[in-house]
């Protein structure tokens, strides 16, 4: 019998994610070192140390199950950002917040909206419990088209909306004006998720204060993460801010200890040390610069980028990844996001990037001199 055979239809059409390539798979397969990986907008300068002083302590703790309900670090998120405990989720990265608003608020046949190319793990998280997910063509630039999407939420009598601000792997971003303009157009018994895993990494003059709209909005998810500017992605913790009714229902669909001690620990002590995501966000502003006018000197397109991320266009997209994992390069290669002529690449430290740089030019001599891969 074929086993596949005993999953529902719609598990069975699942695509799985595609995470990017581990630095120690491509030393096995390569046999070299020195690999530079800027392939899942990881934090290049690693986590606070005020976050690793705090997991060694807790290490102590940790035949002890970790506290289910996150006390200290809801504490420390009611402290930063005025919301009460009942107002929050915590989750096993946000990619699990992701998934319990889906588990909590879906059935089989319902509708999800969100944007063609926005985070995979939206189809995902909707294909998971049955419902349909409706993919939304891009406005021009592969930015969310907000009318569209609020649009079709409203037609298709949509459950739930997923939102990227900014979106991966495009990077693009959308303005407060805009966003409480989709929200007020919504009727409230559709559930709107704001993923704001890249929040940290927005300018100033581009930052805007989405906790506050909860208030208005109780239809409103915001959800963001300890993996990107806190430099945390290993531990697998974040945290979802809406209204108590919507919390207590993802509350009710989680696993009982779903964060764990150590990321509770290091959470709360990365959270305090602001100057860390300071000093993470200004690398990220010079690298962004480095590598964007790198691409320009090379003649590449790329998608302006609010994240710590950029996607740029390359014939042959796929035979470049490979000639960079043999320069010992890793990026991501987009395809899967409908995107099969572009890259994305993370910024690095400003030596990662470099050698980014210098990798890229050399694959794209090599393809011009006709080298076969
Ligand atoms: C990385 C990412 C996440 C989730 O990451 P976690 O490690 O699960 O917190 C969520 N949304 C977007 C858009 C991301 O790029």
């Amino acid at each position: 019998m074929n086993y596949c055979d005993l999953a529902p239809s719609y598990i069975r059409a699942i695509a799985p994610y595609q995470p990017g390539k581990p630095i120690s798979e491509l030393e096995r397969e390569l046999g070299i070192t020195g690999i530079v990986k800027l392939a899942s907008n990881e934090n290049p300068l690693g986590a606070s140390p005020a976050a690793v002083a705090a997991m060694q302590e807790a290490i102590k703790s940790i035949a002890l199950y970790p506290d289910g309900n996150g006390f200290e670090l809801k504490d420390s998120l009611v402290k930063r950002y005025g919301v009460p405990h009942a107002n929050i989720t915590l989750g096993n990265g946000s990619n699990d917040l992701l998934e319990l608003a889906a588990r909590a608020f879906l059935t089989p046949g319902d509708k999800v909206v969100y944007s063609a190319h926005a985070f995979a793990v939206y189809a995902l998280a909707t294909q998971a419990v049955g419902a349909t997910g409706i993919s939304v063509p891009a406005a021009a630039g592969f930015g969310h088209d907000l009318p569209a999407m609020q649009k079709a939420a409203k037609e298709n009598k949509a459950k739930i909306v997923f939102v990227a601000n900014p979106n991966n792997p495009t990077g693009t971003f959308l303005s407060a004006d805009d966003l409480l303009a989709f929200m007020r157009g919504l009727p409230p018994e559709i559930l709107v998720v704001l993923d704001e895993a890249y929040n940290e990494y927005l300018p100033e003059d581009k930052r805007y204060d989405s906790v506050s709209w909860l208030k208005e909005f109780p239809n409103l998810i915001i959800s963001r993460t300890f993996s990107k500017a806190y430099g945390l992605a290993g531990l697998r913790v974040g945290y979802a801010l809406a209204h108590e009714q919507v919390t207590d229902m993802m509350n009710r669909v989680r696993q009982p200890f779903n964060v764990n001690s150590v990321a509770q620990a290091a959470a709360v002590a990365a959270l305090r040390d602001t100057s860390f995501v300071k000093k993470t966000f200004e690398l990220n502003r010079r690298g962004m610069v480095q590598i964007t006018d790198g691409l320009t000197r090379l003649g590449l397109e790329y998608i302006p980028s609010f994240g710590n991320f950029v996607a740029f266009r390359i014939g042959g997209a796929t035979a470049m990844y490979r000639r960079l994992l043999e320069l010992g390069v890793i990026v991501r290669p987009i395809a899967n996001y409908d995107m099969p002529d572009w890259l994305r690449v993370s910024i690095g430290l400003e030596s990662e990037n470099a050698k980014f740089l210098s990798a890229l030019e050399k694959a794209i001599n090599q393809q011009l001199n006709g080298e076969n891969k």
